[in-house]
């Protein structure tokens, strides 16, 4: 055994199979034990090793310490892993998050998100967020970046009015989500009323656990916005609620 670099084997999705190739021959494996993916320990591009762990005579290390690469250091593409990779660690960050935060952070941003979207590029077309249903798929959109099963509802409200109401159920999460957005007729104590004759209904809906109520009032209708908020964001029976009025 010389001093220097040994070569690693990997399987096709990512799993190091040794960083010793050469040096302890008894690691290597050609199917991966965790997948049963084939493995490789050369690039197949360039067919240079891929870098292993660093040998010196006489010590022996225990365990695989070397990082699995994402490129060839010979030529610098992509190992066939590297997107599986990047895709599972991403898909790991979002299921880490906790949705109830991001909800919170959707509703509280949510009127920046509606400002910047005023500002496009050279004017070109955008959505200006001007009535409830401008508000909704504004949020509908959102809530894609962070859920996979989002699912819009149209709701017939228990109060008499036009009816604009669309809801978003989270189904993993349990987790009902509405918007509304004040106009002329609806300022606060028509949006308090609304809100607690919602909260009533979803009280007896058996996939909801939390309600999430984002009220958007640009005009500043609602005089005391944290009053309502307080008010009603609170555990009504059993269910959790939670309302954000921003402006
Ligand atoms: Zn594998
Ligand atoms: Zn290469």
């Amino acid at each position: 055994m010389r001093e220097g670099y040994d070569a690693q084997q990997v399987c096709l999705n990512g799993h190091q199979q040794t960083d010793r190739y050469y040096g302890s021959p008894e690691f290597r494996r050609e199917f991966c034990e965790e997948c049963g993916a084939s493995t490789v320990h050369k690039c197949s591009n360039c067919l240079a090793d891929i870098l292993g762990d660093y040998s010196v005579p006489g010590v022996i290390a225990f365990g695989c310490t070397t990082p699995v690469p994402p490129f060839c250091r010979g030529c610098g593409v992509k190992f066939p892993w590297t997107d599986r990779l990047i895709a599972s660690k991403a898909s790991d960050a979002v299921s880490a998050i906790d949705p109830k935060d991001v909800l919170a952070r959707l509703c509280t941003r949510f009127s920046l998100v509606v400002r910047e979207l005023r500002h496009r590029h050279d004017n070109r077309p955008t959505l200006n967020v001007v009535d409830e249903y401008d508000v909704q798929d504004l949020l509908h959109s959102a809530l894609h970046l962070f859920f996979d099963d989002v699912r819009a509802e149209e709701v017939v409200p228990s109060y008499a009015g036009k009816s604009t109401r669309m809801d978003f159920l989270l189904k993993d999460a349990s987790i009902s989500v509405e918007a509304k957005m004040t106009r002329k007729g609806l300022g606060a104590k028509e949006v308090g009323e609304q809100l607690i004759l919602d909260i009533a209904q979803y009280q007896s809906h058996p996939s909801c656990k939390s309600l999430f109520c984002l009220v958007y009032d640009p005009e500043h209708r609602v005089r005391n916005p944290r009053g309502i908020e307080t008010d009603l964001s609170k555990t009504h029976g059993e269910l959790e609620v939670r309302v954000f009025v921003v402006s």
